[in-house]
């Protein structure tokens, strides 16, 4: 049998009609009662079609005239839930009860889609509240009974109607927009988010609201948002009151926010605070959510520095990150976190180097900026032991190097000893490295190796330094990670260079007698004649400590000297 066949009369659908109050709509007027075969005959269970659960399939091969039809409404409750988790589906549909507006169904009387939302407690047209349930008894309403306008329990007519304005705008606005956001697929008004991030912003915001009085006014009592009422049966009230509070806990943000959470965190310890921000944060971590993370996350560290919450606190372990954005962390934590003994702290609050409170319960919180300031420059100022590592020369050099100042030194960043500045040293070692070969020449000497073998020029480590930084001798290195250790001289050039650094030397500071017997080439009773005869005293005489007296003669004297050798020479000639 053609399952048409047996219902003749088919009434219009309305545009916003629920499709199982359009099916008992049409069970009725045909006089017909759907019985177990023919549900079984549509593989339909009765339980679908008391909560609008049927598929558009079924749907059709109950009227399939409308198949026809240029457009038939969908309006089940998956047209609701659409592209949301299905887990929302116990949350945010109806089941079990129906609802109504009572001045609608005087309109026109037909189930409306919208009224199987269960947060959903207010008609989006007339502004009064939802008429849920028989009006007498109070039981349970299912399409059947609504359709027959009678209740199946107390048999009384469903005509006793309450009309119940709504006063309060934040509240209906609310519901409009809950509305909007299911039905019409609209983005919220809080944030612009989709509709599954919207609900679930409102879940999770929840937990914080819960228990607590009406922010909106609407209602006089405290939220009781989760408790389940007799027959099964979910608050849709309570539901609606949730959803109107968490659209407040957003506007003005984040005061409200803020506000709420305070009582919140005032209120409850223990498991209960710790689920709902561990579970807050978790929602919120996602791109859509950024503002309000940002202002969660603020919160959250502000309490944390002034000790209401502690740092094993989940919103801190799932976001490990933000511990560091505190701006001031307590005494123990830094000791443990960053290795910085107490000592050395007090040392550097006294030098202003780093900010530390005390509290009035006697402890001590380390501003994380200037210490973290202090921590990332300390890690530039370097040991003597370290600095001769990286130039790979012995620690003793250091000192004459600090002396010639090739590198910066601080005593700020040590209670007592020198630091050298770590950039300097790594440059230096830089600019003495030279060019990459591929081997060593024969001709070449190691860096150390000419400190040894010049020793008898006076060479310094600060003078051959200096000889490398100033272009004179270009060093040449097998690796191109080295330390002066690994650097290599030629040695004829460096030995031209010691030479004509002395004759340099002896033209600036003087010659010794030994050192005008070897320029003249003279013997030394002859110069001593000489230097008597025509009275040229020495310009310094320094006196060692054995009582020995060396003479020292300038330029000057030297000139002089040769001058008198020339014109000896020309009257012998
Ligand atoms: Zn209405
Ligand atoms: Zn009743």
């Amino acid at each position: 049998m053609e399952v048409s066949s047996i219902m003749p009369k088919r009434p219009k659908q309305f545009h916003n009609e629920s499709m199982s109050g359009y099916l008992f709509r049409l069970f009725k007027s045909n006089h017909f009662m759907p019985n177990s075969n023919y549900l079984r005959e549509l593989e339909l269970t009765y339980a679908q079609l008391l909560n609008n659960e049927v598929s558009d399939e079924i749907f059709y091969r109950i009227c399939p005239w409308n198949r026809k039809r240029d457009f038939t409404y969908m309006n089940n409750t998956k047209s609701i839930l659409g592209v949301l988790n299905d887990s929302w589906c116990n949350k945010l549909i109806q089941k079990n009860n129906l609802k109504f507006c009572p001045l609608c169904i005087q309109e026109n009387f037909y189930h409306q889609l919208e009224w199987c939302i269960l947060p959903l407690k207010m008609c989006t047209k007339h502004f009064v509240i939802l008429q849920e349930g028989c009006g007498t008894c109070s039981k349970p309403l299912d399409y059947f009974s609504f359709i027959q306008q009678s209740c199946i329990f107390c048999l009384s007519p469903l005509n006793r109607l309450s009309i119940d304005q709504i006063q309060c705008d934040i509240f209906s606005n609310s519901q409009l927009n809950l509305k909007k956001t299911l039905i019409f697929r609209e983005k919220s008004v809080v944030f612009d988010l989709e509709a599954n991030d919207y609900i679930e912003l409102v879940f999770a915001s929840i937990r914080f609201l819960d228990g607590f009085k009406d922010f909106t006014g609407f209602s006089q009592d405290n939220m009781d948002i989760f408790h389940n009422r007799k027959y099964k049966t979910k608050s849709s009230i309570n539901l609606a009151i949730a959803f109107s509070n968490a659209d407040w806990l957003y506007t003005n943000f984040p005061n409200h926010f803020y506000y709420v959470l305070d009582l919140f965190i005032a209120k409850y310890k223990g498991m209960k605070r710790y689920g709902a921000f561990q579970h807050f944060e978790t929602v919120v971590k996602r791109d859509c959510f950024t503002e309000i993370r940002d202002a969660f996350h603020q919160y959250c560290i502000q309490k944390l520095e002034s000790g209401i919450i502690r740092r094993d606190f989940g919103v801190f372990r799932e976001e490990p990150k933000l511990l560091q954005k505190r701006k001031i962390i307590r005494r123990e934590e830094v000791k443990i976190e960053k290795g910085v003994t107490y000592g050395k702290m007090f040392r550097l609050a006294k030098n202003n180097l780093v900010q530390m409170n005390q509290s009035k319960r006697n402890e001590y919180y380390i501003d994380q900026t200037t210490l973290d300031m202090y921590l990332k420059e300390e890690k530039r100022w370097i040991t003597k032991k370290e600095a001769a590592l990286i130039l790979g020369i012995h620690a003793a050099s250091l000192e004459s190097l600090i002396r010639s100042d090739l590198f910066e030194v601080s005593l700020k960043y040590s209670g007592k000893s020198k630091r050298i500045n770590l950039d300097e040293v790594k440059e230096l070692v830089a600019r003495c490295r030279g060019e990459l070969v591929k081997s060593i020449p024969s001709d070449y000497i190691s860096f150390h190796d000419a400190l040894i073998k010049y020793t008898i020029f006076n060479l310094s480590i600060v003078s051959l330094i200096q000889l490398i930084l100033s272009g004179v001798l270009i060093p040449v290195r097998q690796n191109s990670e080295v330390t002066l250790r690994e650097i290599y001289l030629n040695n004829d050039k460096l030995y031209k260079c010691l030479i004509a650094h002395k004759e340099r030397n002896l033209t600036e500071k003087g010659y010794f007698f030994s050192d005008l017997l070897k320029v003249f080439k003279i013997g030394e009773k002859r110069l001593h004649r000489l230097l008597k005869e025509h009275n040229i005293l020495p310009d310094i005489v320094s006196h060692y400590k054995d009582g020995r007296a060396r003479f020292l003669y300038k330029e000057t004297s030297k000139k002089r000297i040769q001058e008198v050798l020339v014109t000896n020479k020309k009257i012998r000639d």
